[in-house]
């Protein structure tokens, strides 16, 4: 009797001619998260095994399916010779000893004379004759044994279902580029574009020496983090300093944060395109901050032509946050290491933003493209994997 993982696939069988690029694209993304483990995958449209892993392995071969988009739920199973006995005393042995159970069977070897009802009743029957505290209940039951009989001779037995992350794979979607800051949001911003399909790239801006070295380690913790669900991530660590230093000498302080701002989408914009980004990707969250008014969205995204994603703009920060803590980013993004956006912070953000003023506040800064091109060109690239 050999232990196998049955994995079921999400939206995917949706998307008619499509289908079969996101198949690939979801085995490439399993195969990917596998590669630690000796093992072998195959699958099919709908359903996808893993086979022949060290049995000590199972628990954390299944933690990292869990994190892998375009899953819909994975199952334990054990695989045997399609044989009345041999499932009878299997389905007895790895049930509960007791509660309300039912057996689900599933036919595709139709050789097979009975029908699943007929084998149902037959192994629950068993079941219950084995265990005088075990009752059949159809609707409520605490546990569901299920039999998948097989065309090719054998069955899988399995009673857990564990929820999968759902969404696309990775891949499917596009590219983004993902403005991460150390904070709360944008690892969010990430993993919800992420289950949309999208392939993440990133960048972060950081004023050394105000912010310290270990504020770029923190985000490259919270980027490693995000590893399992968005596969791998380019990150590109622009030195925004002296961009800073020329706002705060040109421009009024009240306008400091939106025209900083406002260079990081242009920076971003480029960034974006040289690696065939079709989205540039933010964390903000409507109304969170003074920067994050529609008037201050708009002041900073008339800057860019590609489409921007929030995909966080409608949610409150509590439910930003009981989803970092379920994928693991909280903890690191609370650790308090300072951001450039805290840099220069001025008393009186600007709430309302006029674009006029911001443009003619900028145009007082000389060198502006050349600041960009030097930041860009002296960005940091790390590869997470
Ligand atoms: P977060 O929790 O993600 O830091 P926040 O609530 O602190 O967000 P802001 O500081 O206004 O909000 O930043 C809004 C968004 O701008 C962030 O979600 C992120 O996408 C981007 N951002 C802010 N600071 C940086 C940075 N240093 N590098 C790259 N992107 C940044
Ligand atoms: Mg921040």
């Amino acid at each position: 009797m050999e232990k196998i993982i049955l994995i079921r696939v999400g939206e995917l069988f949706l998307k008619g001619n499509n289908r079969h690029y996101f198949t690939s694209c979801l085995k490439n993304n399993i195969l990917a998260a596998l590669k630690d483990f000796s093992c072998r995958f195959s699958g099919t449209q709908n359903r996808m095994y893993v086979e022949g892993y060290e049995l000590d392995e199972e628990a954390a071969i299944i933690k990292r399916l869990c994190c892998v988009f375009g899953i819909s739920s994975i199952s334990p199973a054990y695989k045997v010779k399609t044989e009345k006995q041999t499932l009878k005393n299997l389905c007895d042995e790895i049930s509960p000893k007791q509660g309300t159970f039912r057996v689900t069977v599933n036919r595709a070897d139709k050789r097979i004379q009975s029908t699943s009802m007929e084998i149902a009743r037959d192994i629950g029957g068993y079941m219950l004759s084995r265990q005088k505290d075990r009752k059949v209940d159809l609707f409520t039951f605490d546990f569901e044994v299920n039999v998948d009989i097989r065309e090719n001779g054998y069955s899988y037995v399995f009673y857990q279902k564990i929820p999968g992350q759902g969404g696309l794979p990775v891949g499917c979607g596009g590219n983004g580029l993902l403005l991460l800051s150390g904070g709360i949001d944008s690892p969010i911003a990430a993993y919800r574009m992420a289950k949309r399909g999208v392939k993440t790239f990133a960048v972060h801006f950081h004023s050394y020496p105000y912010t310290s070295e270990l504020a770029k380690e923190k985000v490259i913790s919270l980027a490693k983090i995000l590893v399992p669900y968005c596969g791998e991530i380019t990150l590109f660590v622009v030195p925004f300093t002296d961009i800073q230093y020329a706002i705060k000498e040109n421009c009024p302080i009240e306008y400091m944060i939106t025209i900083m701002r406002r260079f990081m989408m242009r920076i971003a914009e480029r960034i974006a395109l040289d690696n065939k980004c079709g989205a540039i990707i933010t964390g903000e969250s409507l109304g969170q901050v003074a920067s994050q008014t529609m008037e201050s969205i708009n002041v900073t995204n008339s800057v860019v032509s590609l489409p921007v994603f929030r995909p966080l703009i409608g949610m409150d920060k509590t439910e930003i946050i009981e989803t970092a803590q379920r994928i693991g980013t909280f903890d690191t993004s609370i650790l308090p290491y300072e951001d450039c956006c805290t840099v220069f912070l001025p008393k009186n953000p600007v709430i309302k933003p006029k674009i006029e003023w911001a443009k003619q506040y900028e145009e007082r800064i000389e060198n502006r493209d050349a600041l960009i091109d030097s930041a860009i060109s002296n960005a940091e690239i790390i590869k997470l994997k």
